[in-house]
């Protein structure tokens, strides 16, 4: 697990300004990855990092000849159209590439002037998948997301039993994973309303999103080999933000015997930037079941993870309507929560998956689930801040929402904030819903 280091010093400044302002999402304490390239060119995807309001184009900076080692042979994977054979180098070289980069770009830095022609400023980019997703899985750590929307769908046995034992999770659909900027139309699907006596094919009315974070996996693990609970992070790559989109009346009628399917898998938003678990180190926390809970199998459980598997990511979901946007007016908090809310860690979510066996591959992501907190405000969809749809929610316009109507923009933001420490940020995951193709 990565430890702080001079990285993390919050005293450390860079020569660029804009990542001193200490309203940043990216000092110099974060440097998190994506691939991008100008905006509006054929250019080829190639990674980057994130330093104030710019990006280090790591392409030309493997070219620079600033760099030597691991750190060289790092940055020259990361330059890659994908991240994928980063991502599979594993954390002695991330670590390598991060340790580089914090020190080119702090203050003083002899090789500034050499590091100011790789940046492009993050208004002139556009951004696309940060890697090759070949399994996507989602996980339903929230237990006050699955005790209400358990209410929601079977009033009279909320939350399973298996729910406190073993961290749930489906698997979802890769293909359909797109980055910040999304847009997609309406689904439509088979849909029963209660008191129908058949299905039929129609629209979604209740269209809604789930306020999740995203997992990338690192280095992988061998078909049949399990990954431990203490080196569970060590395979995991970084986090991002996530959009987990759900219609939820195609959802109440096929999600029995075998989980969601078409509910979920037309479309999934991720920030651009994956912020790696380095960077989080700072931010870290206790984990622990209440006392009056089942405590996790040995298998799930270590000091460790006890002492400090959790993050502290503050959480924020906001909606601009389509009247909102041509009235030039900037999208609206509907809640925020925090991923310290989780009823599972990170690792335990990683050691679960591969406990049978399963293999994990570079570039695999996990969805937390939605992460609601405790009180009500603190839901993360509209499914539960609606009440099933029952309770409108007014915006500050006078709009009204139960579920998602077309041109709703979904914004979601995270960073991190505690004292003695720089706060970071995870930028933002937008999204559009479209009127349904005719
Ligand atoms: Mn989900």
């Amino acid at each position: 697990m990565p430890t702080l280091n001079e990285t993390h010093n919050p005293q450390l400044t860079s020569w660029l300004t804009s990542a001193n302002s200490g309203r940043s999402d990216f000092p110099i304490q974060n440097l998190p990855f994506a691939c991008f390239r100008k905006h509006g060119s054929a250019d080829e995807l190639r990674g980057g990092v994130a330093i104030g309001d710019q990006i280090v184009d790591l392409k030309a900076l493997s070219q620079a000849g600033l760099l030597s080692g691991l750190a060289q042979a790092g940055v020259e994977a990361a330059a890659e159209s994908s991240l994928n054979n980063f991502m599979s180098l594993g954390n002695e070289t991330w670590s390598a590439v991060r340790a580089a980069l914090s020190a080119l770009l702090k203050a003083g830095a002899s090789e500034e002037e050499a590091v100011r022609a790789c940046l492009l400023p993050q208004a002139d980019a556009e951004y696309g998948m940060p890697c090759q997703v070949g399994d996507y899985t989602d996980f339903y750590s929230s237990v006050y997301h699955a005790s209400s929307v358990g209410a929601l769908f079977r009033p009279d046995n909320p939350l399973l039993p298996n729910y406190k034992w073993v961290p749930i999770a489906y698997h979802g659909r890769a293909s359909s994973i797109g980055v910040s900027g999304q847009s997609f139309p309406r689904p439509q699907g088979q849909l029963k309303a209660p008191d129908a006596s058949v299905p039929s094919l129609g629209l979604s009315k209740r269209l809604d999103y789930e306020l999740e974070m995203g997992i990338f996996i690192g280095s992988g693990n061998a078909l049949g080999t399990t990954i431990g609970i203490d080196q569970a992070e060590d395979h995991v790559f970084g986090l991002c933000l996530f959009n987990d989109w759900s219609a939820r009346d195609i959802q109440a009628w096929e999600y029995q015997p075998l989980g969601p399917f078409l509910a979920k898998n037309f479309a999934s938003t991720i920030s651009p930037w994956i912020v790696t678990v380095e960077a989080l180190a700072p931010f870290r926390g206790s984990f622990s079941h209440p006392a009056e809970d089942p405590q996790p199998l040995p298998y799930l459980s270590s000091e460790q993870n006890s002492s400090e598997g959790s993050f502290d990511i503050n959480l924020a979901c906001l909606l601009q309507t389509e009247g909102m946007r041509e009235a030039g007016q900037d999208a609206t908090p509907l809640s925020q929560s925090s991923f310290t809310h989780s009823y599972w860690t990170v690792a335990q979510m990683v050691t679960h998956h591969t406990v049978n066996g399963c293999n994990l591959n570079p570039g695999d992501l996990l969805g937390t689930g939605t992460q609601s907190g405790p009180n009500h405000e603190e839901a993360g969809s509209l499914l539960e801040l609606s009440r099933g749809g029952k309770e409108a929610i007014t915006l500050p316009n006078g709009e009204k929402r139960t579920f998602l109507e077309d041109g709703d923009t979904v914004v979601m933001h995270g960073y991190c904030s505690r004292e003695g420490a720089v706060r970071i940020g995870f930028g933002e995951a937008v999204g559009t819903v479209l009127p349904a193709r005719t």
